[in-house]
Parts: C-alpha cells; sequence; structure tokens
C-alpha cells in the first residue's frame, strides 16, 4: 500500500491516504494527519 509522501514533512509513512497534491507534475499521497496539518495552517502551495 502507498504511503503518505508529504513534502513538507517527508519521515511520514502513514498509509491513512486521505488525497492527493499535484506537485511539479508528480502526485503525492497525504495522510488524513498531514492533510489536517496543511489544511490548518494554510500552507503556501
Ligand atoms: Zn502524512
Amino acid at each position: 500500500m502507498e504511503h503518505c509522501k508529504n513534502p513538507w514533512k517527508n519521515t511520514c509513512s502513514n498509509e491513512n491516504i486521505k488525497l492527493y497534491i499535484q506537485i511539479k507534475g508528480e502526485n503525492l499521497p497525504i495522510c488524513y494527519q498531514c492533510w489536517n496539518k496543511i489544511a490548518d495552517q494554510n500552507e503556501d502551495w
């Protein structure tokens, strides 16, 4: 199973993928925890 590839926290290896984000033509899986954090902090895309 695919694990999280959060570009802002690349040590994360959770497998509960919430969604995929596209960065530089790559689809990166993001887990629930990371997504909540990203949504909270309103990270610069
Ligand atoms: Zn994650």
